[in-house]
Protein backbone atom coordinates (compact mmCIF):
# COMPACT_ATOMS: atom_id res chain seq x y z
CA UNK A 1 0.00 0.00 0.00
CA UNK A 2 1.44 3.37 -0.82
CA UNK A 3 1.02 6.70 0.77
CA UNK A 4 2.81 8.75 -1.63
CA UNK A 5 -0.31 11.58 -1.75
CA UNK A 6 -1.00 11.61 1.57
CA UNK A 7 2.58 12.37 2.67
CA UNK A 8 2.61 15.15 -0.53
CA UNK A 9 -0.21 16.75 0.92
CA UNK A 10 0.77 16.58 4.92
CA UNK A 11 4.21 18.18 3.76
CA UNK A 12 2.17 21.24 2.40
CA UNK A 13 -0.11 21.23 5.25
CA UNK A 14 2.45 21.44 7.82
CA UNK A 15 3.56 24.78 5.76
CA UNK A 16 -0.12 26.55 6.25
CA UNK A 17 -1.57 24.81 8.88
CA UNK A 18 -0.37 24.35 12.52
CA UNK A 19 0.61 20.78 13.16
CA UNK A 20 -0.66 20.07 9.50
CA UNK A 21 -4.04 19.05 10.95
CA UNK A 22 -7.35 20.95 12.30
CA UNK A 23 -7.76 18.77 15.43
CA UNK A 24 -4.89 17.17 17.06
CA UNK A 25 -6.25 13.74 17.57
CA UNK A 26 -5.80 13.39 13.67
CA UNK A 27 -1.80 13.27 14.21
CA UNK A 28 -0.69 10.60 14.07
CA UNK A 29 1.42 11.33 16.69
CA UNK A 30 0.31 8.39 19.10
CA UNK A 31 0.91 5.47 16.53
CA UNK A 32 4.27 6.06 15.51
CA UNK A 33 4.25 9.49 13.58
CA UNK A 34 4.06 9.89 10.27
CA UNK A 35 1.89 11.69 7.96
CA UNK A 36 -1.87 10.64 8.15
CA UNK A 37 -3.88 9.50 5.07
CA UNK A 38 -5.73 12.07 3.68
CA UNK A 39 -9.34 10.69 2.30
CA UNK A 40 -11.04 12.00 -0.84
CA UNK A 41 -13.91 10.25 -0.61
CA UNK A 42 -16.35 8.31 0.87
CA UNK A 43 -19.44 6.37 0.32
CA UNK A 44 -21.75 3.81 3.02
CA UNK A 45 -18.81 2.20 5.28
CA UNK A 46 -15.73 2.93 3.39
CA UNK A 47 -13.77 5.91 2.72
CA UNK A 48 -10.97 6.24 -0.67
CA UNK A 49 -7.89 8.15 0.37
CA UNK A 50 -6.02 10.49 -1.60
CA UNK A 51 -3.79 7.27 -3.30
CA UNK A 52 -6.94 5.30 -3.88
CA UNK A 53 -6.30 3.13 -0.56
CA UNK A 54 -9.89 2.19 0.08
CA UNK A 55 -10.78 1.43 3.68
CA UNK A 56 -13.72 0.24 5.85
CA UNK A 57 -14.06 3.20 8.09
CA UNK A 58 -14.52 2.58 11.85
CA UNK A 59 -13.46 5.66 12.94
CA UNK A 60 -16.69 7.07 11.38
CA UNK A 61 -15.58 10.88 12.07
CA UNK A 62 -15.32 9.75 16.16
CA UNK A 63 -18.71 9.27 16.24
CA UNK A 64 -21.29 11.56 13.77
CA UNK A 65 -21.20 9.32 10.80
CA UNK A 66 -23.19 6.11 12.67
CA UNK A 67 -25.18 6.04 9.07
CA UNK A 68 -22.26 5.98 6.96
CA UNK A 69 -20.88 8.28 4.19
CA UNK A 70 -23.22 10.39 2.21
CA UNK A 71 -25.79 8.55 3.06
CA UNK A 72 -28.59 9.73 0.28
CA UNK A 73 -31.59 10.14 2.73
CA UNK A 74 -29.02 12.98 4.62
CA UNK A 75 -27.40 13.81 1.13
CA UNK A 76 -30.54 15.15 0.14
CA UNK A 77 -31.39 16.92 2.95
CA UNK A 78 -28.20 18.16 3.07
CA UNK A 79 -28.63 19.67 -0.94
CA UNK A 80 -32.28 20.70 -0.43
CA UNK A 81 -30.79 23.12 2.51
CA UNK A 82 -27.76 24.31 -0.09
CA UNK A 83 -30.20 25.26 -2.76
CA UNK A 84 -32.39 27.17 -0.68
CA UNK A 85 -30.23 28.84 1.67
CA UNK A 86 -28.31 27.82 4.27
CA UNK A 87 -28.30 30.44 6.82
CA UNK A 88 -30.56 33.33 7.52
CA UNK A 89 -29.77 34.37 11.19
CA UNK A 90 -33.62 34.42 11.72
CA UNK A 91 -36.03 30.95 13.30
CA UNK A 92 -36.90 28.78 10.94
CA UNK A 93 -39.22 25.88 10.97
CA UNK A 94 -36.65 23.01 10.98
CA UNK A 95 -35.03 24.37 14.58
CA UNK A 96 -38.33 23.63 16.19
CA UNK A 97 -39.30 20.43 14.44
CA UNK A 98 -35.69 19.40 15.27
CA UNK A 99 -36.27 20.24 18.89
CA UNK A 100 -39.11 18.38 19.14
CA UNK A 101 -37.69 15.40 17.87
CA UNK A 102 -34.88 15.10 20.39
CA UNK A 103 -37.61 15.74 23.23
CA UNK A 104 -39.58 12.82 21.67
CA UNK A 105 -36.35 11.20 21.97
CA UNK A 106 -34.74 12.28 25.27
CA UNK A 107 -37.85 13.00 27.65
CA UNK A 108 -35.46 15.06 30.18
CA UNK A 109 -35.32 17.88 27.59
CA UNK A 110 -37.85 19.80 28.40
CA UNK A 111 -36.33 22.59 26.58
CA UNK A 112 -33.41 22.38 24.22
CA UNK A 113 -30.95 24.72 22.21
CA UNK A 114 -29.12 24.34 19.38
CA UNK A 115 -25.28 25.47 19.01
CA UNK A 116 -22.46 24.58 17.31
CA UNK A 117 -20.30 22.07 18.49
CA UNK A 118 -20.00 19.28 21.70
CA UNK A 119 -17.60 21.92 23.20
CA UNK A 120 -19.81 24.56 23.14
CA UNK A 121 -23.02 22.56 24.43
CA UNK A 122 -21.40 21.17 27.56
CA UNK A 123 -19.28 24.79 28.11
CA UNK A 124 -22.69 26.53 28.26
CA UNK A 125 -24.06 24.22 30.28
CA UNK A 126 -21.69 24.30 33.20
CA UNK A 127 -22.05 28.20 32.85
CA UNK A 128 -26.07 27.69 32.96
CA UNK A 129 -25.41 25.72 36.25
CA UNK A 130 -23.26 28.30 38.29
CA UNK A 131 -26.17 30.78 37.48
CA UNK A 132 -28.55 28.40 38.51
CA UNK A 133 -26.69 27.31 41.84
CA UNK A 134 -24.88 30.36 42.24
CA UNK A 135 -21.69 28.45 43.08
CA UNK A 136 -18.30 27.72 41.34
CA UNK A 137 -16.75 24.48 41.36
CA UNK A 138 -17.44 21.31 39.05
CA UNK A 139 -16.36 17.63 39.05
CA UNK A 140 -15.13 15.98 36.37
CA UNK A 141 -14.31 12.18 35.76
CA UNK A 142 -10.70 11.70 35.72
CA UNK A 143 -10.05 11.28 31.82
CA UNK A 144 -13.18 12.11 30.31
CA UNK A 145 -12.88 14.67 27.77
CA UNK A 146 -16.00 17.07 27.29
CA UNK A 147 -14.28 19.66 24.71
CA UNK A 148 -11.65 22.10 24.53
CA UNK A 149 -12.55 24.87 26.74
CA UNK A 150 -10.79 25.93 29.86
CA UNK A 151 -12.55 24.59 32.41
CA UNK A 152 -12.35 20.76 31.08
CA UNK A 153 -9.05 21.03 30.21
CA UNK A 154 -7.93 19.67 33.62
CA UNK A 155 -5.60 17.02 33.95
CA UNK A 156 -7.22 13.36 34.71
CA UNK A 157 -6.16 10.51 36.83
CA UNK A 158 -4.03 12.11 39.55
CA UNK A 159 -5.26 10.31 42.57
CA UNK A 160 -8.83 10.34 44.33
CA UNK A 161 -10.48 13.57 44.57
CA UNK A 162 -7.65 16.17 43.91
CA UNK A 163 -7.93 19.67 42.76
CA UNK A 164 -7.11 20.03 39.17
CA UNK A 165 -4.60 21.17 37.54
CA UNK A 166 -4.36 22.50 33.98
CA UNK A 167 -3.70 19.99 31.22
CA UNK A 168 -3.19 22.44 28.29
CA UNK A 169 -0.60 25.65 28.76
CA UNK A 170 -3.15 28.85 28.72
CA UNK A 171 -5.54 27.17 30.69
CA UNK A 172 -5.21 29.86 34.18
CA UNK A 173 -4.77 27.70 37.28
CA UNK A 174 -7.50 29.57 38.81
CA UNK A 175 -10.13 27.98 36.30
CA UNK A 176 -7.90 24.50 36.94
CA UNK A 177 -8.47 25.01 40.85
CA UNK A 178 -12.36 25.24 40.37
CA UNK A 179 -12.24 21.59 38.87
CA UNK A 180 -12.30 18.41 41.15
CA UNK A 181 -11.25 15.37 39.01
CA UNK A 182 -12.99 11.87 41.12
CA UNK A 183 -11.83 8.33 39.08
CA UNK A 184 -15.19 6.85 37.35
CA UNK A 185 -16.69 4.34 38.81
CA UNK A 186 -15.80 4.96 42.09
CA UNK A 187 -18.34 5.98 44.43
CA UNK A 188 -16.12 5.80 47.29
CA UNK A 189 -13.83 9.44 45.93
CA UNK A 190 -17.20 10.80 44.53
CA UNK A 191 -18.56 10.63 48.16
CA UNK A 192 -15.01 12.22 49.57
CA UNK A 193 -14.83 15.25 47.06
CA UNK A 194 -18.64 15.92 47.76
CA UNK A 195 -17.50 15.97 51.38
CA UNK A 196 -14.97 18.13 51.26
CA UNK A 197 -16.38 20.64 48.39
CA UNK A 198 -20.23 19.68 48.12
CA UNK A 199 -21.81 23.12 49.32
CA UNK A 200 -18.80 24.93 46.49
CA UNK A 201 -20.29 22.61 43.94
CA UNK A 202 -22.51 23.92 41.12
CA UNK A 203 -22.47 20.35 38.85
CA UNK A 204 -21.31 17.21 38.14
CA UNK A 205 -20.51 16.46 34.70
CA UNK A 206 -20.63 12.88 33.80
CA UNK A 207 -19.73 10.99 30.54
CA UNK A 208 -22.86 8.19 31.20
CA UNK A 209 -21.01 5.75 29.20
CA UNK A 210 -17.22 6.72 28.62
CA UNK A 211 -15.86 7.18 25.10
CA UNK A 212 -13.18 9.16 25.23
CA UNK A 213 -10.69 6.30 27.54
CA UNK A 214 -12.24 3.57 24.98
CA UNK A 215 -15.57 2.98 25.89
CA UNK A 216 -16.47 2.35 29.56
CA UNK A 217 -19.60 1.51 31.32
CA UNK A 218 -20.41 2.54 34.76
CA UNK A 219 -20.96 0.03 37.39
CA UNK A 220 -24.30 -0.86 38.01
CA UNK A 221 -25.98 2.27 40.46
CA UNK A 222 -22.61 4.43 39.83
CA UNK A 223 -25.22 6.84 38.45
CA UNK A 224 -28.02 6.77 40.31
CA UNK A 225 -25.71 6.93 43.74
CA UNK A 226 -24.24 9.96 41.40
CA UNK A 227 -27.45 11.45 40.50
CA UNK A 228 -28.37 10.98 44.56
CA UNK A 229 -25.31 12.68 46.33
CA UNK A 230 -25.08 15.44 43.78
CA UNK A 231 -28.52 16.51 44.49
CA UNK A 232 -28.37 16.02 48.37
CA UNK A 233 -25.89 18.67 48.05
CA UNK A 234 -27.59 21.03 45.96
CA UNK A 235 -25.59 20.68 42.99
CA UNK A 236 -26.72 19.96 39.44
CA UNK A 237 -26.24 16.74 37.23
CA UNK A 238 -25.01 17.42 33.49
CA UNK A 239 -24.73 14.66 31.42
CA UNK A 240 -22.27 15.07 27.86
CA UNK A 241 -23.78 12.81 25.95
CA UNK A 242 -22.08 14.46 22.90
CA UNK A 243 -21.12 10.93 22.40
CA UNK A 244 -23.14 9.00 23.31
CA UNK A 245 -26.75 9.96 22.25
CA UNK A 246 -28.29 7.80 19.29
CA UNK A 247 -25.10 6.11 19.64
CA UNK A 248 -26.47 2.99 21.76
CA UNK A 249 -30.43 3.48 20.72
CA UNK A 250 -32.87 5.80 19.57
CA UNK A 251 -32.14 8.15 22.47
CA UNK A 252 -29.63 8.54 25.08
CA UNK A 253 -27.41 6.77 27.78
CA UNK A 254 -29.75 8.34 30.46
CA UNK A 255 -32.74 6.18 29.53
CA UNK A 256 -30.52 2.94 29.44
CA UNK A 257 -29.42 3.36 32.43
CA UNK A 258 -32.96 4.86 33.75
CA UNK A 259 -31.52 8.00 34.97
CA UNK A 260 -32.46 11.59 34.83
CA UNK A 261 -29.72 13.87 34.58
CA UNK A 262 -31.07 18.56 35.67
CA UNK A 263 -28.61 19.08 32.03
CA UNK A 264 -27.29 17.04 29.03
CA UNK A 265 -25.09 18.17 26.38
CA UNK A 266 -24.95 16.91 22.80
CA UNK A 267 -23.42 16.78 19.47
CA UNK A 268 -21.91 14.46 16.96
CA UNK A 269 -24.69 12.06 15.56
CA UNK A 270 -27.37 14.07 16.26
CA UNK A 271 -25.64 17.07 13.20
CA UNK A 272 -25.34 14.22 10.41
CA UNK A 273 -21.99 14.96 10.16
CA UNK A 274 -23.01 18.45 9.91
CA UNK A 275 -21.40 20.68 12.56
CA UNK A 276 -23.64 20.97 15.72
CA UNK A 277 -24.30 20.53 19.18
CA UNK A 278 -27.20 21.40 21.38
CA UNK A 279 -28.11 21.41 25.19
CA UNK A 280 -31.26 20.91 27.06
CA UNK A 281 -32.60 19.82 30.28
CA UNK A 282 -35.09 21.22 33.10
CA UNK A 283 -37.60 23.77 32.33
CA UNK A 284 -36.56 25.93 35.16
CA UNK A 285 -32.81 25.56 34.70
CA UNK A 286 -32.84 26.07 30.65
CA UNK A 287 -34.89 29.09 31.72
CA UNK A 288 -31.58 30.70 32.93
CA UNK A 289 -30.31 31.28 29.51
CA UNK A 290 -30.67 34.29 27.71
CA UNK A 291 -33.00 35.64 26.33
CA UNK A 292 -35.81 35.02 29.53
CA UNK A 293 -32.30 34.82 31.89
CA UNK A 294 -29.32 36.03 32.78
CA UNK A 295 -26.75 33.24 31.67
CA UNK A 296 -25.63 34.82 28.03
CA UNK A 297 -24.90 32.08 25.35
CA UNK A 298 -25.20 33.19 21.21
CA UNK A 299 -24.08 31.90 18.04
CA UNK A 300 -24.18 33.01 14.42
CA UNK A 301 -24.53 29.82 13.39
CA UNK A 302 -26.66 28.09 15.86
CA UNK A 303 -29.70 26.13 14.45
CA UNK A 304 -28.15 26.50 10.78
CA UNK A 305 -30.72 24.81 8.47
CA UNK A 306 -28.29 22.83 7.16
CA UNK A 307 -27.21 21.20 10.42
CA UNK A 308 -31.06 20.99 11.35
CA UNK A 309 -31.71 18.97 7.96
CA UNK A 310 -28.71 17.10 7.94
CA UNK A 311 -29.70 16.19 12.07
CA UNK A 312 -33.47 15.43 11.14
CA UNK A 313 -32.52 13.29 8.37
CA UNK A 314 -30.18 11.15 10.66
CA UNK A 315 -32.58 10.75 13.41
CA UNK A 316 -35.22 9.70 10.94
CA UNK A 317 -32.75 7.00 9.42
CA UNK A 318 -32.09 5.68 13.05
CA UNK A 319 -35.13 5.64 13.92
CA UNK A 320 -36.02 2.97 11.72
CA UNK A 321 -36.94 -0.97 13.22
CA UNK A 322 -33.84 -2.75 13.97
CA UNK A 323 -31.05 -0.25 13.19
CA UNK A 324 -29.94 -0.93 16.97
CA UNK A 325 -29.96 -4.41 16.91
CA UNK A 326 -28.74 -4.75 13.72
CA UNK A 327 -25.14 -2.60 15.11
CA UNK A 328 -25.54 -4.85 18.27
CA UNK A 329 -25.38 -8.27 15.90
CA UNK A 330 -22.48 -7.06 14.16
CA UNK A 331 -20.51 -5.47 16.99
CA UNK A 332 -20.65 -8.79 19.33
CA UNK A 333 -19.80 -10.41 15.80
CA UNK A 334 -16.37 -8.57 15.81
CA UNK A 335 -15.76 -9.02 19.29
CA UNK A 336 -16.22 -12.65 19.21
CA UNK A 337 -14.06 -12.47 15.93
CA UNK A 338 -11.28 -10.88 17.67
CA UNK A 339 -11.08 -12.63 20.52
CA UNK A 340 -10.97 -15.65 18.96
CA UNK A 341 -8.29 -14.85 16.69
CA UNK A 342 -6.25 -12.79 19.72
CA UNK A 343 -6.49 -16.74 21.83
CA UNK A 344 -5.34 -18.12 18.54
CA UNK A 345 -2.19 -16.13 18.61
CA UNK A 346 -1.38 -15.48 22.00
CA UNK A 347 -2.17 -11.95 21.77
CA UNK A 348 -3.29 -10.31 25.66
CA UNK A 349 -6.58 -7.98 24.82
CA UNK A 350 -9.44 -6.41 26.32
CA UNK A 351 -12.75 -5.70 24.44
CA UNK A 352 -14.96 -3.32 26.13
CA UNK A 353 -17.97 -3.43 23.74
CA UNK A 354 -21.44 -1.72 23.66
CA UNK A 355 -23.74 -2.15 20.72
CA UNK A 356 -21.89 -0.99 17.85
CA UNK A 357 -18.89 0.41 19.55
CA UNK A 358 -15.89 -1.17 21.01
CA UNK A 359 -12.19 -0.82 22.14
CA UNK A 360 -9.48 -3.67 21.79
CA UNK A 361 -7.30 -2.32 25.07
CA UNK A 362 -3.90 -4.29 24.96
CA UNK A 363 -1.46 -6.32 27.93
CA UNK A 364 -4.79 -5.41 30.12
CA UNK A 365 -7.34 -7.71 31.77
CA UNK A 366 -10.42 -5.25 32.46
CA UNK A 367 -10.57 -1.45 31.60
CA UNK A 368 -13.46 0.36 34.57
CA UNK A 369 -11.41 3.56 34.63
CA UNK A 370 -8.86 6.23 33.02
CA UNK A 371 -6.00 4.36 35.19
CA UNK A 372 -6.51 1.19 33.81
CA UNK A 373 -7.26 2.58 30.28
CA UNK A 374 -3.87 4.37 30.29
CA UNK A 375 -1.77 0.99 31.83
CA UNK A 376 -3.18 -0.01 28.42
CA UNK A 377 0.16 -1.30 25.72
CA UNK A 378 0.52 1.91 23.81
CA UNK A 379 3.25 0.58 21.35
CA UNK A 380 1.22 -2.61 20.91
CA UNK A 381 -1.54 -0.88 20.26
CA UNK A 382 0.37 1.65 17.71
CA UNK A 383 1.98 -1.36 16.15
CA UNK A 384 -1.96 -2.97 15.52
CA UNK A 385 -3.38 0.22 13.97
CA UNK A 386 -0.07 0.44 11.32
CA UNK A 387 -0.85 -3.69 10.50
CA UNK A 388 -4.36 -2.76 10.10
CA UNK A 389 -4.28 0.63 7.85
CA UNK A 390 -2.30 -1.22 5.39
CA UNK A 391 -5.14 -4.20 5.62
CA UNK A 392 -7.12 -1.32 4.63
CA UNK A 393 -9.26 -0.90 8.05
CA UNK A 394 -9.33 2.81 9.41
CA UNK A 395 -9.20 2.93 13.11
CA UNK A 396 -8.92 6.18 15.42
CA UNK A 397 -5.33 6.73 15.85
CA UNK A 398 -5.22 6.63 19.53
CA UNK A 399 -5.34 3.70 22.18
CA UNK A 400 -7.89 5.40 24.14
CA UNK A 401 -10.92 5.74 21.43
CA UNK A 402 -13.62 3.60 19.74
CA UNK A 403 -14.34 1.35 17.06
CA UNK A 404 -17.51 3.29 15.64
CA UNK A 405 -19.71 0.60 13.25
CA UNK A 406 -22.04 2.56 11.01
CA UNK A 407 -25.95 1.39 9.72
CA UNK A 408 -24.00 0.65 6.36
CA UNK A 409 -21.64 -2.01 7.84
CA UNK A 410 -22.25 -5.67 6.53
CA UNK A 411 -21.58 -9.49 7.75
CA UNK A 412 -18.64 -9.16 4.94
CA UNK A 413 -17.35 -5.95 6.47
CA UNK A 414 -17.00 -7.56 9.48
CA UNK A 415 -15.36 -10.78 8.53
CA UNK A 416 -12.91 -9.38 6.24
CA UNK A 417 -11.94 -6.71 9.45
CA UNK A 418 -11.66 -10.38 10.99
CA UNK A 419 -9.50 -11.66 8.91
CA UNK A 420 -7.32 -8.20 8.81
CA UNK A 421 -7.18 -8.67 12.71
CA UNK A 422 -5.83 -12.53 12.10
CA UNK A 423 -3.18 -11.50 10.02
CA UNK A 424 -2.15 -8.21 12.56
CA UNK A 425 -2.17 -10.52 15.11
CA UNK A 426 -0.12 -12.82 13.70
CA UNK A 427 2.43 -10.61 12.68
CA UNK A 428 2.41 -9.11 16.02
CA UNK A 429 3.12 -12.49 17.52
CA UNK A 430 6.33 -12.68 15.97
CA UNK A 431 8.02 -10.22 17.49
N1 LIG B 1 -17.75 15.72 24.93
C1 LIG B 1 -17.40 14.49 24.53
C2 LIG B 1 -17.81 13.31 25.35
C3 LIG B 1 -16.66 14.30 23.36
O1 LIG B 1 -16.30 13.07 22.98
C4 LIG B 1 -16.31 15.44 22.59
C5 LIG B 1 -15.52 15.32 21.30
N2 LIG B 1 -14.82 14.18 21.11
C6 LIG B 1 -16.71 16.69 23.04
C7 LIG B 1 -17.43 16.80 24.20
C8 LIG B 1 -16.39 17.93 22.25
O2 LIG B 1 -17.13 17.96 21.08
P1 LIG B 1 -16.64 18.82 19.82
O3 LIG B 1 -15.39 18.17 19.32
O4 LIG B 1 -17.79 18.74 18.86
O5 LIG B 1 -16.42 20.20 20.30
Amino acid sequence: MKFTNSEKLHQEALQHIVGGVNSPSRAYKAVGGGSPVYMERGQGAYFWDVDDNKYIDYLAAYGPIITGHAHPHIAKAIAHAATTGVLYGTPTRLENEFAQMLKEAIPSLEKVRFNNSGTEAVMTTIRVARAYTGRTKIIKFAGCYHGHFDAVLVEAGSGPSTLGTPDSAGVPTSTASDVITVPFNDIGAFKVALDKWGDEVAAVLVEPIVGNFGIVEPFKGFLQEVNELTHRAGALVIYDEVITAFRFTYGSAQQIYGVEPDMTAMGKIIGGGLPIGAYGGRKDIMEQVAPLGPAYQAGTMSGNPASMAAGIACLEVLKEEGVYEELDRLGKRLEEGIHEKAREHGIHITVNRLCGALTVYFGVDQITNYAEADASDGEAFAKFFQLMLREGINLAPSKYEAWFLTTEHKDSDIENTIDAVERSFAEMAKT
